[in-house]
């Protein structure tokens, strides 16, 4: 691990990153404020660090929380060594997020959005390209934060031993929770609130740019409509647009469960039962041969689908409990000829 952390050293040095996280300290020791974490974006050519060293790159490529641990003890090092910033007490303090100019031209890197999630589970980064089509607003999360040993003699009572830090991907609970416990003695920690840090997130939906024909008549054969939820954090919050092509690098993370369809099959009738078994694990089969042929004495089968679709979906959307904003429906529709939607 020494070598590694050597790697890292001269990689830093080579790259101009031990000079930018000086000028990165600069604003920290204007203010005697002391936070719980400190935050650094370090970007990194994955072919240079392979030059440097191969097994920092294959880290850095295939296990990038431990290049990410390598790189935060490095700068740790160097903050303390050439005194950077005087509030920064501990290595846990220094929240390092290593920004990867590219990733290699192969298949492994790649994440096809059709595929995913199946092929999910690999905490590696890897890059996709979409379509964005729907997006949260910018709201706080958890950077960081300081918690305190409730037991008074206990060394962590005090100091900066049990600092927590967003990890990709990560939910909330995960960064800030009531129910920890120290590493010393094993007593309840508690949160000094004074310290925490807070950061910009937003949730940006992407789809396949292939499943923008889904639900056009000549392409009922196809089978997936996908979506994924990469989360834009803190300096990239705000910088894509609805409706444009992206291509998106980072790490798969499972961030929310998607709330299954349920219902009682006893009050479907027996065509839609056997349709819905004929179209089981094609995700948006049954959608699309439903709005295909729903209106028959209003449009030919097969007009009209997003139409359709949507007032399929406004159908369903329209329940007794409909002021619950849960059952909001927002919808986004793409199509080159307005008149199909003034209609
Ligand atoms: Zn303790």
């Amino acid at each position: 691990i020494s070598s590694l952390k050597e790697s890292v050293l001269v990689y830093l040095d080579r790259s101009g990153g031990l000079q930018k996280l000086a000028e990165d300290c600069k604003p920290f020791n204007g203010t005697h404020q002391i936070e719980a974490v400190y935050r650094f974006c370090i970007g990194v050519n994955p072919s240079d660090v392979i030059e440097v060293d191969p097994v920092l790159g294959e880290r850095v490529l295939c296990d990038p929380l431990g290049a990410t641990a390598l790189f935060q003890s490095v700068c740790f090092l160097a903050i303390k060594t050439l005194s950077l910033v005087e509030q920064i007490h501990t290595e846990s303090q220094v929240n390092v997020i290593l920004k990867l100019t590219h990733l290699p031209p192969f298949p492994e890197y790649t994440l096809d959005l059709c595929s995913f999630p199946r092929g999910h589970g690999l905490m590696r980064p890897v890059s996709m390209e979409g379509l964005v089509i729907a997006m949260t607003r910018v709201t706080k999360y958890t950077q960081g934060a300081r918690f305190l040993c409730i037991n008074d003699e206990c060394p962590c009572s005090t100091g900066f031993h049990h600092i927590r830090v967003h990890a990709p991907g990560a939910t909330e609970s995960a960064t800030v929770r009531n129910n920890f416990s120290c590493r010393v003695c094993s007593s309840p920690l508690k949160e000094d609130v004074k310290f925490r840090v807070l950061g910009d997130k937003q949730l940006v939906e992407l789809i396949h740019v292939k499943a923008l024909d889904v639900l056009s008549a000549h392409q009922l054969n196809y089978p997936f409509y996908c979506f994924v939820s990469p989360t834009r954090t803190d300096e990239l919050c705000n910088s894509m647009r609805i409706g444009r092509l992206y291509r998106v690098l980072g790490i798969p993370a499972h961030v929310q469960e998607w709330t299954g369809i349920t219902w009682n099959p006893r009050e479907v009738s027996a065509s839609f039962q056997a349709l819905l078994k004929a179209t089981a694990g094609f995700r948006w089969r049954f959608s699309a041969i439903v709005a295909h042929c729903f209106g028959l004495d209003v449009a030919p089968p097969g007009r009209y689908n997003t139409l359709k679709l949507s007032l399929l979906l406004s159908l369903v959307q329209n329940r007794a409990d409909a002021k619950d904003t849960f059952h909001n429906l927002d919808l986004l529709a793409v199509t080159t000829d307005t008149l199909i939607l003034d209609r």
